[in-house]
């Protein structure tokens, strides 16, 4: 069932969240929304802010882990949001819609000879989420690169629809976060990038592939890592993982992946109370062993979750 809004945007119902995660795994939005343009995007937001949904954006949801209950509220997804919008604004600044996936970015930036985000390339998220996430990453003796290294300045809409310019001096950036000055969407951002070749840009993207495939463990669906790496501790969270000898402990349809600690897989039937019982499982067992927190890096979406709206 679907609602129609004053705009031709429509608001479904009950829509199952599982395929829209990496994960696979959720219960149904209460409401559902893919705005193409921005007078749709706002017209949602009104319906939110009169009937007082609480909004949830969702990029590529490759970060995040519904509850089996799903979520009351409404679900922003912004995948269609601008798709194929990047454009050159200047020599050297990309500007790109929110929606664009970071693969594409990359395909893009090659083609015009610049380089500097080839880190992002292979990151299964799109250009909103990986503000929101402050996404990095870095090949074994190569510096560790975050979104934020690159980004000029993004265009963002409020919760009441309104937009605003912000340049990146005024986000704050940590460990796979950003806080907005404002509350709001990320609609677009542009980043500043340098002159390369494209062979150059070609062999990093290669590089960084080659890489992934031979740390991380791809052969099922996952949100990537689920804990953060401990600040300043000479171990990372997978190194901790394995030391307690998670890997390939089940429960349910998810497991530790036995090729990266740090990774739980769902194997086919995963549920959201697998995936949550495997981690407050890790968080015990390195706790008791090592005395240190492990804190998650997905974001766990349920009615209690607290979003921005
Ligand atoms: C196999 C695999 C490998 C991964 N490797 C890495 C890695 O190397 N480095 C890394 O950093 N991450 C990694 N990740 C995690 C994930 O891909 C990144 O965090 C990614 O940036 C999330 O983007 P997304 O579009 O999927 O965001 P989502 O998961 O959909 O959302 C993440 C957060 O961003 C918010 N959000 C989404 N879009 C917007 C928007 N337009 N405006 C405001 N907020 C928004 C959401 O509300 C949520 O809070 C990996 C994941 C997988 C599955």
């Amino acid at each position: 069932m679907s609602l129609q809004l004053s705009s031709k945007a429509h608001l479904s119902r009950n829509v199952p969240l599982a395929s829209y995660t990496t994960f696979k795994v959720g219960g149904v939005a209460q409401y559902f929304s893919e705005p193409t343009t921005c007078l749709e995007l706002s017209d949602h937001l009104m319906f939110a802010h009169n009937t007082k949904q609480p909004v949830l954006v969702l990029g590529r949801g490759s970060n995040l882990l519904f509850a089996d209950s799903g979520f009351r509220g409404l679900v922003i997804h912004m995948r269609k949001f601008g798709s194929d919008q990047l454009t050159i604004r200047e020599k050297l600044f990309v500007s790109v819609s929110a929606g664009v996936g970071l693969f594409r970015l990359n395909l893009f930036c090659q083609n015009a000879g610049l380089s500097g985000a080839e880190f992002l390339c292979h990151i299964p998220g799109t250009v909103g989420g990986a503000i929101q996430m402050n996404a990095g990453f870095g090949r074994k003796g190569t510096l560790h690169r975050e979104i934020k290294d690159i980004l000029h300045s993004i265009r963002l809409m409020d919760f009441k629809g309104l937009q605003h310019e912000i340049s990146k001096s005024d986000i704050k950036f940590s460990y796979r976060n950003a806080q907005f000055p404002i509350k709001g969407i990320v609609l677009e951002a542009i980043f500043v990038l340098t002159a390369r070749s494209t062979q150059y840009i070609k062999n990093e993207i290669y590089e960084n592939f080659r890489y992934r495939n031979l740390v991380q463990d791809l052969s099922h669906p996952s949100a990537g890592s689920i804990f953060k790496n401990v600040c300043n501790y000479p171990k990372t969270s997978g190194q901790l993982l394995d030391a307690v000898g998670m890997r390939g402990v089940c429960v349910g349809g998810a497991m530790i992946s036995r090729k990266h600690a740090n990774f739980i897989l769902n194997m086919g039937e995963a549920k959201a109370s697998d995936i949550l019982a495997l981690m407050k499982m890790s968080q015990k067992r390195v706790f008791d062993e090592f005395g240190v927190q492990l804190k998650p890096e997905i974001r766990y979406i349920s009615d209690s979750y607290e979003t921005q709206s």
